[in-house]
């Protein structure tokens, strides 16, 4: 499932230059993104980088200052959200406290004058869907976080939106109930057809649930990709930065022994430490990058290894983070610098156990760092 590769494909919903002022304060700056039908896409950033207010003007709460959403082609601007054929669920679910389950499920049904017979059954339908049949007649302070969860999302697909709009959706949930609602919201999206557009700050949650991610930043977006995508080729500081865990060392590119655009090793100096990339790169000689590369593709051994003349520091352990099913260790190096080696515990046992106040080297292969040059 990937109709974004496809050049012919017509996106689902598009941001056309979208602008958003609150008074002088800029809250989405000229973004331009397609969504495909039948997508899970996350929105993804820190708070106040323009994720929700994004989905409020795909909704229908707030109007662009500039640009254009086109919904199947059509420009919805002027269509006030009862008519838009989306639906926002809430991080606070907004649940009516007085109503039972069946009701607040049947609101938006019955402010639409739906039949009765019609509203019975969808309610019917949309509670197993949940798995809340035997909740019907509760009260929202009768029910559990997860639960109430499923009763707002329930309320939200009753209505049969073609595109559902989740604001936080699982950020009153606790780790555990978070990760299998995840997989629970994943399931329901297939079933259903339907297109979901999710605004999250939890990286996890994104890279688990998605199709694509848009990685935002200050009303911008940084990259927008699959989560694979995103974790091994980030496309700058930030998107590197801002998705799993990863050593970044500034330096300066000494030479290159590609073609412009062509994939080949890039020589970067970073303050005394040699690093050597195999990389397609835009970067030449005397070019200030990044060099990245994430923990669990650095190796640590107390052993010397054969070549010391790039991709290898040395430095004494000063941290470990033990994670169950891997560790992390803390490397500071001579200069103060720190750099992070990630290990599976499997072999723990095995191994000759690396401990605190030991020295060790940390190496990486060529193919497994990455050049930044944003
Ligand atoms: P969070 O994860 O905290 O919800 P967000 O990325 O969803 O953050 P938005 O809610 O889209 O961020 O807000 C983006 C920026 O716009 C914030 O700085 C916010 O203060 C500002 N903003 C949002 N709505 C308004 C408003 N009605 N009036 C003025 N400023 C607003």
């Amino acid at each position: 499932f990937s109709p974004w590769a496809d050049p012919s494909a017509v996106p689902f919903i598009r941001f056309e230059n979208i602008t958003k002022r609150f008074g002088t304060f800029t809250a989405v700056d000229n973004l331009t993104l397609d969504i495909y039908e039948r997508e899970f896409f996350s929105l993804l950033g820190p708070s106040g980088c323009g994720k929700t207010t994004l989905m409020r003007m795909l909704a229908g709460f707030e109007e662009p200052t500039e640009g254009r959403i086109l919904l199947q082609g059509k420009d919805i601007s002027g269509v006030p959200p009862y008519r838009r054929p989306t639906n926002m669920m809430f991080q606070s679910y907004a649940l009516f406290p007085h109503m039972t389950v069946e009701k607040n499920v049947a609101f938006g049904l019955e402010q639409d004058n739906l039949p009765k017979g019609e509203i019975a059954d969808r309610v019917e339908e949309m509670l197993k869907l949940v798995k809340l049949e035997q909740f019907a007649k509760r009260k929202p302070n009768q029910l559990s976080g997860g639960q109430r969860q499923r009763v707002a999302l329930a309320r939200s697909l009753a209505k049969r939106p073609k595109v559902l709009l989740l604001d936080e959706p699982l950020g009153a949930l606790d780790k555990k109930l978070r990760e299998e609602t995840q997989f629970e919201l994943m399931d329901l999206q297939t079933k259903l057809g339907l297109t979901f557009l999710i605004v999250t700050h939890d990286q996890e949650e994104a890279m688990t649930v998605s199709d694509r991610i848009a990685v935002m930043d200050k009303g911008l977006i940084m990259q927008v990709a699959t989560p694979a995508e995103i974790y091994e080729a980030p496309n700058s500081r930030y998107v590197a930065d801002f998705i799993g865990d990863i050593n970044i060392l500034e330096g300066t590119v000494t030479s290159t022994d590609s073609a412009l655009g062509m994939p080949g090793s890039v020589r970067i100096d970073c303050d005394g430490i040699a690093v050597s990339v195999e990389q397609e790169c835009q970067a030449v000689k005397g070019d200030k990058v990044a060099f990245a590369v994430r923990p669990e593709k650095v190796r640590i051994s107390p052993d010397q290894p054969a070549d010391i003349s790039a991709n290898a520091v040395y430095g004494e352990v000063w941290d470990i983070g033990y994670l169950g099913d891997f560790s992390v260790f803390l490397v500071r190096l001579a200069d103060g610098r720190v750099v992070r080696a990630a290990q599976a515990n499997v072999s723990r046992l095995v191994d000759r156990p690396i401990t605190f106040g030991d020295m060790v080297w940390l190496t990486w292969p060529l193919d497994a760092g990455l050049v930044l040059t944003r």
